[in-house]
């Protein structure tokens, strides 16, 4: 019997674990810090050994193969001498998709990718598809593909997971858009990151569509070097595209082959802002390729609620409206949340620092920030880059004591934005986590 080793125990990790289990491998799960219960839970319901707090390399390093989970870096120890020992080293979703002849959706990008996952699955699910969701968002593909059946999945899919996928093949695969992020995982090569990005096209044939936007440069220029057999789809704010998806004055145009134009109003779209233009733009594209009738695609991207810390609605209190956008955790998604901001803003940024050049915001900051409240450890940089441009600008350590701070700073009319541009590990578990006390602490108010 061929074994199976699983780093890493969460989502990820234990659904792989869970699918090596139901397809007959000798299976042994090892983490180096501590196990969520509900994981631990489900480990000893399949009867899945494992181990946490520290690996045991006899027990790993005798794998015929490693799944590796995104969130544990290449060049992690134990991950290269499991290398340097012949062992295969693959990603929960090349796993997952050799047992799976289901039609696969794909989105990466650096931002977008959730929004656009969500809708795409939204739009789907609506008109009466059995679809999955899956990747980086919810329950994880592979334990999806151990215990249940869908005709599609939509599977949003980060770098990370991309990185260790060899023979996975999209049916469709989406590209939202490529900024700077996360080049600490890339050896700060932006070109590494590109092409990690791109890897979501590989294995496509002919058949098979590939969607982009086509006002990203970045994107462009890597697909002048490449080739994609796929049919491209692109869309675009900027030019009419031949099939893709495009702007007409007051409406987007959507055009895929053989089929009739969809056309929707900017105005019936349920998610504002320019960025959500694009994301319901890539989302109406894949509609349209699923033969989802144009009335159907319209009414959904019309009724589609969004997704938590994405820019949403906390609520208005003395006229100060409070939105989180905790999810906003590198420089252009903030440059997306300012953007559609009509109103003067207090603006919450800070947390840890990605590397982050905060150059591009300078011009919507001087027009539409009125003050700064950094909430993280180090705000140095933040006070280095904006002083000339915003100003007030305050330090605060957490949520509740930000907001206050907010509170205090901002008038009738004006808007509260927490868009931190930044990861949020220096002062919460997670971006869902401080998306949450923000919202906690505006309630308080
Ligand atoms: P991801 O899953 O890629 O991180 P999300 O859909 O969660 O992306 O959105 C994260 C943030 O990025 C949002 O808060 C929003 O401000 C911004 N954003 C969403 N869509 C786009 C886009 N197409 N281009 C740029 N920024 C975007």
């Amino acid at each position: 019997m061929s074994r199976i080793v699983v780093l890493g125990g969460g989502e990820s990790g234990v659904g792989s674990a869970v699918l090596a289990k139901v397809k007959g491998f000798d299976v042994f799960l090892s983490d180096s810090g501590k196990l969520a219960d509900k994981y631990v839970e489900q480990l000893n319901k399949w009867e899945i050994p494992y181990e946490c707090g520290g690996h045991s390399e006899e027990k790993i390093l005798n794998a015929d193969e490693i799944i590796k989970s995104p969130g544990i870096p290449n060049d992690a120890p134990l991950v290269v001498k499991a290398g340097a020992n012949g062992i295969h080293i693959i990603s929960e979703i090349e796993f997952a998709g050799r047992y799976d002849n289901s039609k696969k959706i794909c989105i990466t990008g650096s931002n977008g990718k959730t929004t656009t996952t969500s809708l795409i699955y939204y739009l789907l699910k609506e008109a009466g598809l059995n679809v999955g969701l899956g990747g980086n968002i919810g329950q994880s593909y592979a334990y999806q593909v151990a215990t249940e059946h869908y005709d599609v999945y939509v599977l949003e899919l980060s770098s990370f997971q991309l990185d260790n996928m060899y023979d996975f093949k999209a049916d469709v695969a989406i590209i939202t858009n490529i900024t700077p992020d996360h080049l600490d995982r890339y050896d700060h090569k932006m070109e590494n990151y590109v092409r990690a990005k791109f890897r979501i096209t590989q294995n496509m044939k002919e058949d098979d569509c590939f969607i982009f936007c086509s006002d990203d440069e970045i994107t462009i220029k890597h697909l002048d070097q490449i080739v994609v057999k796929a049919k491209e789809l692109p869309f675009s704010q900027k030019e009419e595209v031949k099939q893709g998806a495009f702007l007409q004055q007051d409406r987007i145009v959507v055009r895929v082959p053989q089929e009739d134009d969809c056309n929707v109003f900017l105005n019936e779209l349920a998610l504002g802002g320019k960025h959500n233009i694009y994301n319901s733009m890539a989302a109406a594209i894949t509609a349209k390729l699923m033969k989802i009738s144009n009335q159907n695609i319209r009414k959904s991207l019309g009724s589609f609620t969004g997704v938590e810390h994405r820019l949403e609605n906390v609520m208005t209190i003395r006229d100060v409206l409070y939105i989180n956008d905790s999810k906003a955790t590198n420089v252009d998604s903030a440059w997306y949340a300012l953007e559609c901001q009509t109103k003067p803003v207090v603006w919450i940024v800070g947390g840890k620092d990605k590397g982050n050049d905060y150059s591009p915001l300078y011009e919507l900051a001087r027009q539409k920030v009125k003050a700064i409240v950094c909430m993280g450890v180090d705000n140095a940089k933040i006070h280095e880059s904006f002083k000339d441009i915003v100003p007030v600008i305050k330090d605060t350590l957490g949520a509740e004591e930000a907001v206050k701070e907010c509170a205090a700073l901002a008038e009738a009319g004006d808007v509260v934005l927490l868009s931190p541009c930044c990861a949020s590990f220096d002062l919460f578990k997670s971006y869902e986590d401080r998306g949450r006390q923000f919202k906690e602490a505006v309630r308080k108010l």
